[in-house]
């Protein structure tokens, strides 16, 4: 039974976050104090160029729960989480941005569901920021895909949650490289409520993300997550076969009736779309491809350069199990 005296460790992936880095410090560290939790902070520097490491580690000699890790070169927030949950040693972990995007407080909300006995403690955004009319219209067919995919609400999910220790495990065990937090934590079905919470803006510094690399990630998500879009192929081939036996009827019946010629347009209109819908086809099943070489590799799925506060014999394991 959960008795209000687990040790929770929360994630904070971090990407030149020098300008705002010690604020994020300073807040979490006095709402958890304030909420009386047991708890440790787990920075992961992702690569940072910038002071972000330094100051954490600043911190961390000040502070035994402060606790830092930093990768040799940017790895992406998705590694950046994993790496957190192979050196958290809580009974629970909440992962949270390092830009005070999600506000703090709502951890003490989701440990106390926690302490309940939910596994997964989900923070829902409760209104989405402004967004340009490209980004909401890909975003849009992105989630489209993902709700029929695994019948799961992601539009408002975020990487903003609380795991429990099995779900950390199961987490930190999965071979799979091409990781999607967000969806990850969903797939494992157990017990799980959420938190509704508003986006703030961002405290200082700039976004991480270009238009260029969501679209990478969410075509990578989408992948590495569902074999969806082989379906969607085979629809698309299906109506391009009975499109063909239409034009097929109506070629012969203009033949037999001496109306032949003049069919140049449909020739055309129909070659330009099927080979541009092969193509397309052709790319989708090249992204498989491509993940399985990915997967395959097996590459580390990031490299520590060097931590601070964490004890020898869990910094070696966190940094095997990167393998
Ligand atoms: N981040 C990271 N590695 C990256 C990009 C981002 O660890 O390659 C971190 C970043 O420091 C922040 C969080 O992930 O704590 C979310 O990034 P950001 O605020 O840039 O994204 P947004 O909130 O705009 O979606
Ligand atoms: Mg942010």
């Amino acid at each position: 039974m959960r008795n209000g005296k687990e040790l929770l460790s929360v994630i904070i992936p971090c990407y030149n976050e020098a300008v705002g880095i010690q604020a994020t410090i300073d807040t979490i560290t006095k709402v958890l104090t304030e909420g009386g939790l047991q708890y440790e902070l787990i920075f992961v520097s992702d690569g940072s160029r910038d002071e972000t490491f330094s100051i954490i580690a600043a911190a961390a000699r000040k502070d035994p729960r402060i606790k830092g890790v930093s990768f040799c070169r940017n790895f992406g927030k998705e590694a950046a989480m994993l790496a957190g949950l192979q050196y958290a040693q809580g009974d629970c972990a909440v992962v949270i941005d390092s830009d005070l995007q999600h506000p703090p407080e709502c951890i003490l909300e989701m440990y106390r569901l926690y302490q309940q006995g939910y596994d997964i403690v989900e923070g829902v955004k409760e209104e989405r920021q402004k967004e340009g009319l490209l980004h909401r219209a890909f975003a849009n067919v992105f989630y489209a895909i993902f709700d029929s995919a695994l019948g799961m609400d992601v539009k408002n999910a975020s990487d903003f949650k609380l795991i429990s220790r099995r779900v950390i495990d199961v987490l930190r065990k999965m071979p799979e490289r091409e990781r999607f937090f967000r969806g990850l934590t969903f797939w494992t079905g157990f017990k799980m409520t959420t938190v509704t919470y508003t986006v703030q803006p961002r405290y200082a510094g700039v976004t991480k993300w270009s238009f260029t690399k969501l679209v990478k990630y969410a075509v990578q998500n989408i992948i590495s997550f569902s074999t969806i879009p082989l379906y969607f192929i085979t629809w698309i081939g299906v109506f391009m076969l009975v499109l063909g036996v239409f034009f097929a009827i109506r070629a012969l019946r203009l033949y037999f009736t001496g109306l032949a010629a003049g069919g140049i347009t449909t020739v055309v209109v129909l070659i330009l779309i099927s080979s541009g819908l092969i193509l397309i086809a052709l790319s989708i099943i090249g992204r498989y491809i491509a993940s399985i070489y990915n997967e395959i590799k097996a590459r580390p799925q990031y490299l520590v350069d060097q931590t601070v506060g964490i004890e020898e014999e869990v910094a070696r394991q966190a940094s095997q199990a990167a393998f």
